[in-house]
């Protein structure tokens, strides 16, 4: 899979990939992350990329026209599934999308700032539009990394236990199971017996009891 992500501030989106799984994805091989510094695009004095809002009003407007220069030079080399825009009004982001977009070879991701982007960039060249909670960032960058963990720890290969994605919260509607590592007695806290029987089917069977018990408890919404 490769990612190209478009920002105005490449350094706020570094680290996550220089770091953890997905500094390992990259090392092999599975995923390629690219970022394109949205100043490199414009022609104006000061490497101008926002404007005053037509109508009026307080905040700055992104230009279509640098982010338009570096779609059309990313298209030009390949064809993408997506064009994403990180924007708090979006389809909100959850694990069903995550899935979905783990299958996706090529994707591009629009990161705001300001007030967000010209409307136009929005309706000719964005695909899909992704928030990641009904609150406000002060731009895209964080979201990204948020959509971008997310999607390449489903990539096959990329976790090492790969079943393990599959057992996590909302994985199948439901929240995961407590779990419990040594020692097995703590200061009088004891891991449930069960877990220590060597009983698998029966440990399975538990597992699957306390998902369901927590997400009728925590998450009812989950089971509609
Ligand atoms: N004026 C806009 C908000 C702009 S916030 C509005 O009211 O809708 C600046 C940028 O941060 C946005 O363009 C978007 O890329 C990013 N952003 C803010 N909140 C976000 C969220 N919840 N999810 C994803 N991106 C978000």
């Amino acid at each position: 899979m490769r990612i190209d992500i478009i920002t105005v501030l490449p350094e706020l989106l570094k680290s996550p990939f220089e770091a953890s799984i997905l500094k390992r994805a990259i090392e092999k091989d599975i995923v390629e992350v690219h970022m394109h510094n949205l100043r490199d695009y414009t022609k104006m004095s000061y490497n101008q990329i926002d404007d005053y809002q037509f109508g009026g009003g307080a905040g700055m407007v992104m230009m279509i026209e640098p982010i338009d220069k570096c779609i059309s030079s990313l298209k030009a080399d390949r064809d993408y599934d997506e064009v994403i825009y990180m924007s708090p009004d979006g389809e909100t982001l959850n694990q069903k999308i995550a899935n979905g977009m783990s299958l996706l070879n090529n994707i591009i991701i629009l990161c705001g700032h300001y007030k967000g982007v010209d409307q136009r960039v929005r309706d000719a060249y964005i695909t899909r539009e992704i928030s990641i909670g009904d609150y406000v960032l002060s731009g895209g960058e964080l979201g990204a990394a948020v959509l971008c963990d997310t999607i390449i720890r489903l990539i096959p290969g990329v976790l090492n236990n790969e079943t393990s994605a599959l057992t996590d919260t909302f994985q199948d509607n439901l929240l995961a199971p407590p779990v419990y590592t040594r020692p097995s007695e703590y200061k009088g806290m004891k891991v449930p017996d069960i877990l220590l029987s060597g009983n698998f089917p029966k440990i399975e069977k538990w597992r699957e009891d306390k998902a369901q018990e927590r997400t009728e408890k925590l998450r009812p919404d989950l089971l509609k």
